[in-house]
């Protein structure tokens, strides 16, 4: 068994969300060893190898794996957090038991979409990038042709909820973000 035990140590209002909460959990062993096996056996992952995380995208939310802690975001309640982390604790323990059977992926972020970052932008087409629509900043932003701080609006308090997660998939995913828009754990 990899994973023995997670504890909840930290709850914050969700800033994507205000009706939601985030949910941090300190976990009791190193759990990093099993990322490349779940990032082989999950859609939509994202695995920062060189960081040490993995972003497992489960019905709109977003569970962050590091290699001493769990974070959770857009949760409903801590009963809800306890169900995600019993059920994250069983698939890292399954997963790294049947690694012999597995054939590790170590590519980052194959799953970023232009259309799921689309999502998360203002989306008026202002034009402020010096694209001519949101969606085609978000195809360049995928490709690393532009960058994300070029997106101002995204930076106004308005969009905080948005940017927040946005900033976060993109961290994950190894892309440069602003450090002052990104979230704290
Ligand atoms: S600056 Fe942001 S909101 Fe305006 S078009 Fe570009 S991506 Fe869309």
């Amino acid at each position: 068994m990899l994973l023995h035990s997670y504890k909840i140590t930290r709850t914050l209002p969700c800033l994507a969300d205000p009706e939601k909460i985030r949910v941090i959990a300190e976990i009791s062993d190193e759990i990093h060893e099993a990322f490349p096996y779940l990032n082989a056996i999950l859609k939509g992952c994202i695995y920062n190898h060189p960081a040490l995380t993995l972003t497992i995208k489960k019905d709109g939310k977003l569970f962050t794996l590091h290699a001493h802690h769990i974070t959770l975001a857009k949760i409903e309640d801590e009963k809800e957090a306890e169900e995600i982390l019993s059920w994250l604790r069983d698939l890292i323990n399954e997963t790294y038991e049947k690694r012999d059977q597995i054939e590790p992926n170590y590519s980052m972020a194959a799953e970023l979409k232009a259309l799921d970052i689309f999502k998360l932008l203002p989306g008026t087409n202002c034009k402020k990038c010096g694209e001519l629509t949101c969606l085609a900043f978000a195809v360049k932003l995928v490709g690393r042709d532009t960058e994300i701080k070029r997106c101002d609006p995204l930076f106004s308090e308005k969009y905080q909820g948005k940017r927040n997660v946005l900033l976060e998939i993109l961290q994950a995913a190894g892309y440069e973000v602003p450090m002052s828009g990104s979230l704290a754990d």
